[in-house]
């Protein structure tokens, strides 16, 4: 079973949520969770670790000078911008580069070849028993965070409990974390700007095809809107998670509320249990 906890808009909550519910599974299966927030990685925050580390490469072009004879192709054929040619050489930005290799099929002088260039990291460690905990970090400045992703899940690819924290929103990396998994956790709070958001988000598991269903975070009690949301889109509310001084103050320290707090593991492993349901895959 892969689960993906994702929310329309940062700050809901989406990597607690996430912690919470490996936490709660560790009792009856081994879990691995998978931090796909590769610009802002938080999860290694909750578990101490001591994790390996693998780093993470694409490819940019590499231009032969010996063959170039600076026609411009390569330069008018990138759309990102990433390679430009002026009257004594070629220049390489690599870090608009989005390794699409066009400009290697066009230089009509096969002048280009490809060379590794490291866009970021993954840590893979054990901090608890039966957890595994797998996070993607995206160097500043480099905008491949799909291929981070994507190397980050791959580890997991044998796993089977994996919980995938996406990033917030509804751009490139959050399909990317979405992808091949069977069932989605959406994180949302019940305001108007939350339930925008969630609109957003849920088209996109539909467009996907992914089942899913909602986590109101930090209710106030005042959730009609979203529940009413929800009952129109045929998505269930798995859980409501309340607006709480205890619970605030466990998070705050880093703390798992189903681990400190009474009752709140129970909840998250019969979250998990409806997800199987809902989502029909065993485990
Ligand atoms: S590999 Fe693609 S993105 Fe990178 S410089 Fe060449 S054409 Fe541009
Ligand atoms: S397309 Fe090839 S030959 Fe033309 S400028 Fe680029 S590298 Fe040089």
């Amino acid at each position: 079973m892969k689960i993906v906890v994702a929310s329309g808009k940062g700050g809901t909550g989406k990597s607690t949520v996430a912690a919470n519910l490996a936490y709660s599974l560790l009792d009856r299966h081994p879990v691995t969770l998978v931090d796909c927030d590769v610009e802002v990685p938080n999860l290694h925050l909750f578990f101490d670790s001591e994790p390996e580390t693998r780093d993470v490469f694409t490819t940019i072009p590499k231009v032969d000078t010996d063959l170039c004879t600076l026609c411009g192709d390569c330069g008018n054929f990138c759309r990102y911008g990433a390679i430009a040619v002026l009257k004594d050489r070629v220049l390489i930005f690599e870090k608009m580069c989005h390794a699409c290799g066009g400009c290697m099929i066009v230089c009509p002088e096969k002048a280009i070849s490809e060379t590794p260039y490291p866009i970021g990291l993954v840590e893979d460690s054990n901090p608890l028993s039966g957890l595994r905990l797998i996070s993607g970090f995206l160097k500043e400045g480099e905008v491949l965070a799909p291929r981070i992703i994507r190397s980050a899940k791959e580890m997991a690819e044998d796993d089977e409990i994996v919980i995938i924290d996406s990033s917030p929103g509804i751009a490139c990396p959050v399909i990317e974390a979405m992808e091949d998994t069977d069932f989605c956790i959406l994180v949302t709070e019940s305001t108007p700007f939350g339930l925008h958001d969630l609109d957003l988000a849920v088209g996109v598991t539909k467009n996907l095809g992914l089942n899913t269903g909602v986590v109101i975070n930090r209710s106030d009690g005042s959730d009609e809107e979203v529940r009413d949301y929800c009952a129109e889109a045929d998505i269930p509310v798995l859980m409501t998670i309340p607006f709480d001084k205890e619970i605030a103050s466990v998070q705050n320290k880093g703390g798992l509320i189903s681990e400190r707090m009474p009752g709140w593991k129970e909840q998250f492993a019969c979250m998990y249990d409806e997800c199987l349901r809902i989502g029909g895959v065993g485990i």
